[in-house]
């Protein structure tokens, strides 16, 4: 088995920062002027994080390409970490978008076309309950409300190093010792999320058992496959029982398809037969208009009614006044009908195929110890022989150094990747000519530090 050469990384490393910064000389005086009025030169601080010494100010997008305000032009496999997994500016969302901009965006009153929305929710999801959001941080702490208030329950359970949003209750890990507490970095949480949250490694079925049995718990959010920390799939027989045991325990499962929609045009729910009570959903679903929706069953939609005064319907910290604005949902419906169709999925996924099969190829030749995971139209390479199975292991297999530079030898090569992990997205305008650069420059980029 070959290994990484530390030493050969870290100039490699360098070498590519330093490319990056001369390649780049207009984003960079941009980032330096933003530094008067924006903190840390960025719109948020997370954008701090790229792999570069700068973020990568961009000009314009199309498809699955984007040009930067140097005027170079990149392969995106990020694709807005997934809010652009339609493709950069789809005509048929563009043409519904143009056309509602000119007939008003937001009124706090319903578009007949919230209809079409809800009506292909419910087919593709198979529940018969929708309501909109802007964001999906904002559906799931809605969603949490929710389950609070029918089940009179206080906390939630999630699996350890899961994300879903700046909501607070998720911002909990498993320390050493068992014990749950804050996440490492997390930003001023109320409370420490012991008191709101009960957390359990994905795929350990014992521990999830026993935290439900305290009979506290309104609510399991869970990604279906773990995304957030690289692609952790679920065991099988996994959700059979994680299902079983939620029923059992009186307690609500809600599934964040979020990132789990490039499964399908109805993300694994469908694909694999789930059953949950709700749904949540963001980033792609306008075509990169802010929205979110929220799925449920009609038992909790009638638990819901019969636990809500209709004069406090609107103090509950439940909607927004933006959500379901017209403009978002001509985009939605655009989207759901034209864009994010069956076709296009049966596009994107044999690309992802490809994706996986040409990092596969290359990690064989050059004999390395990893892998690759894929989930539908999405695919990521570990740097670790077997799959992680759940958050922990995944979240102690980073290599920071290793990421940032695989990340920077791609962009300087024109290819951006998902920031903080080894992720890539197929949209429906991405080409096999644009998995096989990926797959070039990964050998090349590899090959340039092993041993
Ligand atoms: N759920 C999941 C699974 C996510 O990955 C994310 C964002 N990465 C969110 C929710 C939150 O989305 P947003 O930041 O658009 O609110």
């Amino acid at each position: 088995m070959r290994t990484i050469d530390r030493r050969r990384l870290t100039i490699a490393l360098e070498a590519e920062l330093a490319r990056f910064t001369a390649e780049h000389p207009r984003s960079r005086q941009l980032f330096d002027r933003a530094q008067a009025h924006l903190h840390d030169g960025v719109p948020m601080s997370w954008m701090s994080r790229w792999a570069g010494a700068f973020p990568l100010f961009v000009e314009r997008a199309k498809g699955a390409r984007f040009t930067d305000v140097d005027g170079r032009t990149y392969v995106d496999f990020c694709l807005g970490d997934t809010g652009a997994m339609t493709g950069h500016a789809p005509d048929a969302a563009l043409a519904a978008i143009k056309a509602q901009l000119d007939r008003g965006i937001t009124f706090m009153l319903p578009t007949e076309e919230a209809l079409a929305v809800s009506d292909e929710l419910a087919r593709r999801f198979s529940l018969p309950s929708w309501q909109l959001a802007m964001t999906a941080t904002d559906a799931n702490r809605f969603v949490i409300r929710i389950a609070r208030h029918v089940t009179g329950r206080p906390r939630v359970l999630v699996f350890n190093w899961c994300y879903h949003g700046t909501v607070d209750e998720t911002f909990a890990t498993l320390g050493p010792d068992g014990r749950v507490g804050p996440r490492p970095g997390n930003v001023g949480p109320p409370v420490n999320p012991a008191v709101t949250t009960r957390v359990v490694e994905f795929n350990d079925l014992a521990a999830l058992e026993r935290e439900l049995a305290h009979g506290d718990v309104a609510c399991v959010l869970a990604e279906p496959a773990m995304t957030n920390i690289g692609i952790v799939l679920p065991d099988p027989g996994f959700h059979a029982a994680l299902r079983r045991l939620t029923r059992q325990a009186g307690t609500l499962l809600v599934i964040d398809e979020t990132h789990t929609i490039s499964a399908g045009p109805g993300g694994c729910t469908r694909a694999w037969g789930l059953e949950p009570d709700f749904v949540t959903l963001g980033k792609p679903i306008a075509s990169g208009i802010p929205a979110a929706v929220y799925g449920f069953t009609g038992e909790v939609a009638a638990r819901w009614r019969a636990a809500t005064e209709r004069d406090l319907a609107d103090t509950g910290g439940i909607g927004g006044t933006l959500a379901g604005n017209a403009l978002a949902v001509a985009a939605m419906r655009a989207t759901l009908g034209e864009v994010l169709t069956e076709a296009a999925y049966a596009r994107m996924i044999p690309l992802a195929e490809r994706f996986a099969a040409g990092v596969e190829g290359v990690i064989a030749e050059l004999g390395l110890p990893w892998i690759v995971k894929r989930l539908g139209a999405r695919a990521e390479y570990w740097f670790r022989a077997t799959a992680p199975r759940n958050g922990g292991e995944a979240a102690a297999a980073v290599d920071a150094e290793l990421d940032r530079y695989m990340h920077l030898a791609a962009l300087n090569r024109g290819i951006l990747m998902t920031p903080f992990h080894n992720m890539a997205l197929m949209c429906p305008a991405t080409t096999a000519a644009d998995v096989d650069l990926h797959t070039a420059v990964f050998r090349e980029s590899v090959g340039a530090v092993l041993s």
